[in-house]
């Protein structure tokens, strides 16, 4: 029998993101050593996380009967309840996550749109949608729980992601957790276990999903038609929704390649007009991998010839420090409304006197010669 797709090809058409191949393993891990009632599906974001929630409980929802099929894959994709979790109904089946991603995972868009009160307001009066779990979504578990399931196989909770609960949230969740209640399961999502309650993660069996193999990433990205995907591979650190998030956001490689160059001469007019956040995330990249040549590494988010011009200035490992301490500060108020134009062309004046500053063994090289 073959293997059925992961992910979203189960999605709407909004999110449209393409089968992820390197769940498949995982998810047959998980459902051979899975042993408690509640998983913490953690590890680095742009991976599939949210994919891999929902397919462990569309597995676990899944009417297959496994005797009758010997070893076939689950979910099985084709059963009732697989067609009910794919078109987003399965009565069974809750996924709590926070307003701010309903439209861009394509869950509960209209649920969370009718009811419209969790948002905040900005300046102009627009409602911003939330980025936070709230104790009133967790508290829907506890009816949620209380309702017989409409199928056979018991009832998932999906929380992604479980950071996005605030501590009101996260207590009323470890309650739940506390009590299980029938057959009630959880997949919790995270990429960063220590915000959560340590008492939440005792309670959950811990699953790692970490970045996939670069050769099928890459394969997977070039079938969406992303050109030398291994260049946006590694500028997204391995985790390949990134690198396709780039891409279609209208950053290739070639534009990529050229960072460090026009970032060395200062050149802030041809940078590509990103958001801030992405723009200073770019430069600790580019800080990252100048740090490392200038111990002696190899580049890991550049390829080593596009940092050509930085090995070139040998720069200095101080001026380096200083600059990424700069970029904290900044990353650090992310959420500030900046004046992009002269926030920009400040962190590339910042890029270029860091990259322009030699470090001393350079300068006493040169003085020599
Ligand atoms: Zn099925």
């Amino acid at each position: 029998m073959q293997e059925v797709p992961l992910s979203s090809d189960t999605a709407p058409a909004a999110s449209a993101l393409p089968p992820l191949p390197w769940l498949g393993a995982p998810l047959r891990d998980a459902l051979a050593t899975q042993r408690t009632h509640a998983v913490l599906l953690h590890g680095p974001q742009g991976v599939g996380q949210f994919e891999m929630a929902l397919a462990l409980a569309q597995a676990w929802l899944c009417e297959r009967s496994a005797s009758a099929d010997g070893d076939a894959p689950r979910p099985c994709g084709v059963c009732a309840s697989c067609r009910l979790a794919q078109a987003h109904s399965h009565p069974d089946l809750m996924v709590l996550i926070p307003e701010s991603l309903s439209s861009v995972l394509g869950w509960n868009a209209d649920a969370q749109a009718e009811e419209g009160t969790s948002g905040t307001v900005d300046a102009a009066g627009k409602r911003k949608p939330s980025k936070e779990i709230r104790v009133s979504e967790v508290r829907k578990i506890i009816a949620f729980a209380h309702t017989t399931a409409a199928r056979e196989h018991g009832k998932v909770v999906v929380v992604y992601p479980a950071e996005a609960m605030n501590t009101i949230a996260a207590n009323a969740l470890l309650k739940i957790l506390e009590e299980p209640t029938g057959l009630l399961r959880f997949v919790l999502v995270g990429s960063s276990l220590d915000t959560l309650l340590p008492t939440i993660r005792s309670r959950c069996q811990a699953l790692w999903l970490g970045v996939p193999d670069a050769e099928v990433a890459c394969a997977w990205l070039r079938a969406q038609g992303v050109a030398q995907p291994e260049v946006l591979l590694a500028a997204a650190g391995g985790q390949p929704q990134e690198a396709l998030n780039w891409f279609r956001d209208g950053i290739g490689a070639e534009s990529w390649l050229a960072l460090p160059t026009q970032l060395a001469h200062g050149d802030a007019a041809s940078l590509p007009t990103w958001p801030i956040a992405r723009v200073v995330d770019m430069m600790f990249k580019l800080c990252h991998d100048a740090m490392r040549m200038a111990v002696g590494a190899a580049p890991r988010y550049f390829p080593a010839e596009a940092m050509r011009v930085v090995a070139d200035r040998a720069a200095d490992i101080t001026a380096l420090g200083d600059w990424y301490r700069q970029l904290g500060r900044i990353a650090r108020h992310s959420e500030h409304p900046w004046q992009a134009a002269l926030t920009i062309e400040s962190l590339v004046l910042q890029a270029k006197t860091a990259l322009a500053a030699k470090s001393s063994s350079a300068r006493a090289l040169r003085s020599i010669n």
